[in-house]
C-alpha cells in the first residue's frame, strides 16, 4: 500500500500522522476524482473527530460538493446512508477498535461500498501531484447537518423482526453505537441494560477492541443479572462480540462459523466468505450445509469485494467483523447482533447451545523476527519447500502469504505488514497435531531467513 493508505482507509495518531491538512487533501483528491457532488461524513466518539471533520468539510465544499453531516454514528449508518441518501461519496472518521490517540478516515463510494486499493492509490496520487479541481468561487458547496438514522433503523426493521423478549446487556464502550446499539435492540422489543453508553473518545471503560480481556466487566454483570446474551461493539460499530447465557466470551471463530451455518441451511447452501485466519471449523460447517467457503486476504474490504463477486449470502471475520449482502457489504455489528437474535429464536436454542456444535481446534502462533527488506522474499522462498516438508499437504492458497491445508490442520505463513516478522499461525484437530506443524513451520522459516 500507499504512504497514506492502509487496506482500511487511512489511519494514524492524530497531529502526528494524521493531521488536519492531510484529511483535507484526501477530500480535496476525493472530492476531485470521484467528481461528487454530494458527500456525507460521520465520526466516531473521538476527540480528534470534530477537528478532522471540519477539514474534510472545507476541501469538500471548495471543490463543489454539497455535505451533509451526520455527527456521530457507527460506520455501517455512514455506509448504508450514502446509498440511500443519493450521495456520491460517504466519509467516516474512525480508528475503529484503535486507542483514543488514533483517528483515520474510510471512504465509500455510492453504493456505500468501502474504496477498492485501486481507488485508494488513484487517491494518493492525486495527492501527491495536488492535482485538485477547486470550484468557481460562486459555486463552493454547502454544508447542512442531518439525522437521517431513522432510515438505518427501518431497514434493519424490515429485514428482522424479533418475537422474542430478550434479556439483553449492552456495552458500546463509549463508542459510535453508544445511541443506535441499545436503541435498536429496544426498538425490537427486548428488554435492554446498557453499560458504557455515554459517548467518550478516550474510552475510559474499556479497550475499544471488544476481546475476552476487555468484555470481562459485561460477563460478569450478564452472569449477575441472569441474562440471555451479552452484546458489545468495537470503537465505530462494524464488529461485535458476544458473551453467553453463562456469562462466557463467545469465541470468535465457533460463532461466527454457527452463524455461517446456520445461513446456509436457511438458503439451501450457497458460497460463504471468510479470511485466511480462519479456524478451519468454518469450512467443517460449512460442509455440513452444503456451503462452499471462500477465503481472502485479511481486511473487510477483501471480503465485500469476494462477497459481491462471487454472489455470497454471508461473509465474515473471525475479529467480529460480519457482512449481511441483503443489506450491505458494509461489516455491521447492530445488524449482525439483530440477526444472531433472530437465528437463536429460530433455532430454539440458548447462544452456548447454537456455538456447541462448532467443534473446537487448537491454535498456535508465533512471531518470527526479520528484517523489514528480506520477509516478503523469504515467505515467497519457502513457498516451493512446503510440498517437501508437509508431504500430504492438501491445497496451497497465496492470497494472503502461503497457506497450506493439511488433513487433519493447516499453516500460514505471512510477512507482517507493518513489523519486522514473519507471522506463523497453526490450527491442529489436538495440541499434538498443532505443535507438530508449528515445529515444521518454524524450522522451515528459520532454515530460508539464513540463506
Ligand atoms: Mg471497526
Amino acid at each position: 500500500m500507499g504512504k497514506l493508505f492502509g487496506s482500511s482507509g487511512v489511519r494514524g495518531i492524530v497531529n502526528s500522522f494524521l493531521t488536519p491538512e492531510k484529511a483535507c487533501s484526501v477530500s480535496l483528491a476525493v472530492a476531485s476524482y470521484s467528481q461528487a457532488k454530494k458527500a456525507i461524513i460521520g465520526r466516531d466518539t473521538r476527540f480528534s473527530g470534530l477537528m478532522l471533520q471540519e477539514a474534510l468539510i472545507s476541501g469538500l465544499l471548495s471543490c463543489g460538493v454539497d455535505v451533509k453531516v451526520l455527527d456521530i454514528v457507527p460506520t455501517p449508518v455512514v455506509a448504508y446512508l450514502t446509498k440511500e441518501l443519493g450521495a456520491n461519496i460517504g466519509f467516516m472518521l474512525t480508528a475503529s477498535h484503535n486507542p483514543s490517540q488514533y483517528n483515520g478516515i474510510k471512504i465509500f463510494d455510492k453504493n456505500g461500498i468501502s474504496y477498492s486499493d485501486e481507488q485508494q492509490q488513484s487517491i494518493e496520487k492525486r495527492i501527491q501531484e495536488k492535482n485538485y479541481r477547486l470550484a468557481d468561487w460562486k459555486n463552493v458547496g454547502k454544508c447542512t447537518k442531518t439525522d437521517a438514522t431513522h432510515l438505518y433503523f427501518e431497514k434493519l426493521k424490515k429485514i428482522v423482526n424479533l418475537q422474542k423478549k430478550w434479556k439483553i446487556i449492552v456495552d458500546p464502550g463509549c463508542g459510535a453505537t453508544f445511541s443506535v446499539g441499545p436503541k435498536l435492540l429496544k426498538a425490537s422489543g427486548c428488554k435492554v441494560t446498557v453499560l458504557n453508553a455515554q459517548p467518550d473518545g478516550n474510552f475510559p471503560a474499556r479497550a475499544s477492541e471488544p476481546t475476552k480481556k476487555s468484555l470481562r466487566d459485561l460477563a460478569l454483570i450478564v452472569k449477575a443479572l441472569s441474562s440471555d446474551i451479552g452484546i458489545a461493539f468495537d470503537g465505530d460499530g462494524d464488529r461485535v462480540a458476544f458473551i453467553d447465557n453463562d456469562g462466557k466470551f463467545a469465541d470468535f471463530d465457533r460463532v461466527l462459523a454457527a452463524f455461517a451455518g446456520y445461513v446456509l441451511q436457511k438458503n439451501g447452501g450457497g458460497t460463504v466468505v471468510t479470511n485466511v485466519e480462519t479456524s478451519m471449523c468454518f469450512e467443517k460447517i460449512a460442509k455440513g450445509h452444503n456451503g462452499k467457503v471462500i477465503r481472502t486476504k485479511v481486511g473487510d474490504v477483501y471480503l465485500s469485494e469476494a462477497i459481491k463477486k462471487n454472489n455470497a449470502i454471508f461473509g465474515g471475520e473471525p475479529c467480529g467483523a460480519w457482512i449481511h449482502p441483503q443489506v450491505h457489504y458494509c461489516p455491521d455489528g447492530p445488524l449482525s447482533a439483530k440477526l444472531l437474535l433472530k437465528a437463536l429464536e429460530e433455532k430454539k436454542v440458548t447462544l452456548n447451545e447454537f456455538i456447541s456444535e462448532v467443534p473446537k481446534f487448537i491454535t498456535l502462533r508465533e512471531n518470527i523476527q526479520c528484517n523489514n527488506k528480506n520477509k516478503t522474499k523469504i515467505v515467497k522462498s519457502i513457498e516451493q519447500k512446503m510440498k517437501k516438508v508437509f508431504p500430504n499437504l492438501i491445497e496451497t492458497s497465496m492470497v494472503d502469504g502461503i497457506r497450506i491445508s493439511l488433513e487433519n490442520g493447516w499453516l500460514l505463513i505471512r510477512a507482517s505488514g507493518t513489523e519486522p516478522i514473519i507471522r506463523l499461525t497453526v490450527e491442529g484437530e489436538s495440541l499434538k497435531i498443532a505443535t507438530s506443524i508449528v515445529e515444521r513451520g518454524n524450522k522451515l522459516i528459520k532454515e530460508n531467513s539464513e540463506v
